[in-house]
C-alpha cells in the first residue's frame, strides 16, 4: 500500500522556528479515512509539546496540531461512517486499543487507554512504532472510528477548536452535572475558557470569570458571564466569594493559588482542572486545605472519548457555540513565521481567542 505524501510545518528542534516540512504517512487502510485538512487550531498544549516542556520524550521535527477540521478525499474499503466529499474532524487521539476487555475504550474513554495515540509526537504501535504528526499540515490518515462527523453547514474557520478546546470543557460540565442556576465560575478567560463561559451560559449558569486582564472583560460580559474579577488587582480577591460556586472550571495555564479556588467552592462543589502549565510552573496545594475546606472535591479532566465529543461538536453546532477565531494564512513561509509569532502571543496571554491554521494552499 502506498504511503500518503505530506506537506506541513514543522519545528526542528525545541527553540523552533516553524518551517515548511514535508513527510510521509501511513496508507489508508481498509477502516481508514483520508482527510485534506482544511483548518488546525493552535493550543496551548501545542506550545508546551513543541518547546519540550512536560519532560516527555523529544520528537522532532515535530507537526504539532490536534484541532482539525476537513474534506474526506479517500476512504478504505470498510468503512462505513464516511464517504468521499464529507466533513470530518479530529481531535487530540488517532487510535487506541479498542479491545471489549479493555475497561477505558469499552466505556468511550479512550484518552485514558493504555495504548491511546495521540495525533502528534506519540508511538503508534498500531502503525509499526512510527511517530504521529499533527494537524499544521494538509492531510491526514485516521481510523474512520477516530474522526468526528462535522455537519455541511457548520462555520468550517471556527470548527477545528471544538475538537480539543471544545471537548476539553464540554466534558467536566457534563461531568459535574452543572444546572441551570448554578452558580459557576470559570478561572482563566483564553482559547479553552471562553468556550466554557459559552457552555455554561447555554445551560443557564450563572458565570463568573476570574482572569488576570482588564482587556476580557468586555468580551466576557458580552458572552453572558454576570462578573468578571481581575485577579491581578488584588491577592484577596476570592474573598468576596467565599463558599460560593457549586463548580469552577480551572483553564490556567501557569502558577496560580490553588486554595484560593477551592475556597470558593460552597459545600459538595467541584473544582475541575484542566489547563496544563509546563512542568516547571506547577502550582500545588497544601495538604491541610483540603480538611480547612471540608468537603469540596478537585478533579483532573482530560478532553473527552470519541463519542462525547462527536455529542460536543452537534451540540457545539447546533447551538452556534464557536470559538472567537483569529485565521492565520498566506504563503509557506508566511505561515511558518505567523505561527512562531503566535506561539509568543499565547505564551504571552495577549491572545483574542484561538488562532486557526489556514491550509487549504499548502
Ligand atoms: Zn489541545
Ligand atoms: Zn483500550
Amino acid at each position: 500500500m502506498e504511503k500518503i505524501k505530506s506537506k506541513g510545518y514543522a519545528m526542528f528542534s525545541k527553540d523552533g522556528p516553524f518551517r515548511p516540512y514535508e513527510f510521509e504517512r501511513h496508507a489508508v487502510g481498509d477502516n481508514d479515512i483520508l482527510i485534506k485538512i482544511m483548518y488546525a487550531g493552535i493550543c496551548h498544549s501545542d506550545i508546551h509539546q513543541a518547546r519540550s516542556e512536560w519532560n516527555e520524550k523529544e520528537h522532532y521535527p515535530m507537526v504539532p496540531g490536534h484541532e482539525i477540521v476537513g474534506q474526506v478525499i479517500q476512504v478504505g474499503k470498510n468503512v462505513t461512517k464516511f464517504k468521499v466529499g464529507d466533513y470530518a474532524g479530529v481531535g487530540c487521539m488517532v487510535n487506541s486499543c479498542k479491545d471489549p476487555n479493555c475497561e477505558t475504550c469499552r466505556h468511550n474513554r479512550e484518552q485514558e487507554c493504555v495504548d491511546a495515540v495521540f495525533t502528534y509526537a506519540s508511538k503508534d504501535k498500531f502503525h509499526g512504532g512510527e511517530i504521529t504528526q499533527g494537524g499544521y499540515s494538509n492531510n491526514i490518515v485516521i481510523s474512520e472510528e477516530f474522526a468526528i462527523k462535522v455537519p455541511a453547514d457548520a462555520d468550517f474557520e471556527k470548527v477545528a477548536p471544538l475538537l480539543c478546546a471544545g471537548i476539553t470543557t464540554y466534558s467536566p460540565i457534563q461531568f459535574s452535572k452543572v444546572r441551570k442556576g448554578d452558580k459557576v465560575a470559570v478561572a482563566g478567560f483564553g482559547g479553552l475558557g471562553h468556550m466554557a463561559v459559552q457552555y455554561l451560559v447555554r445551560i443557564g449558569a450563572d458565570v463568573t470569570v476570574f482572569d488576570v486582564s482588564e482587556e476580557k472583560r468586555e468580551v466576557a460580559m458580552k458572552m453572558g458571564a454576570k462578573e468578571f474579577v481581575d485577579v491581578s488587582k488584588s491577592p484577596n480577591f476570592y474573598k468576596d466569594h467565599l463558599n460560593e460556586f457549586y463548580f469552577i472550571l480551572s483553564t490556567i495555564p501557569a502558577k496560580y493559588d490553588m486554595s484560593a479556588y477551592l475556597r470558593m467552592l460552597k459545600f459538595g462543589g467541584e473544582f475541575a482542572i484542566v489547563g496544563l502549565p509546563a512542568t516547571k510552573n506547577l502550582p500545588s496545594i497544601s495538604l491541610n486545605s483540603f480538611v480547612f475546606t471540608p468537603n469540596r472535591k478537585i478533579y483532573g479532566s482530560m478532553i473527552g472519548g470519541i463519542k462525547e465529543t462527536q455529542e460536543m461538536l452537534d451540540y457545539s453546532v447546533e447551538n452556534n457555540i464557536y470559538p472567537k477565531v483569529k485565521i492565520i494564512k498566506g504563503t509557506p513561509d508566511e505561515v511558518a513565521k505567523q505561527i512562531t509569532e503566535a506561539y509568543n502571543t499565547i505564551v504571552n496571554g495577549e491572545v483574542q481567542f484561538r488562532f486557526v491554521i489556514d491550509m487549504r494552499n499548502l
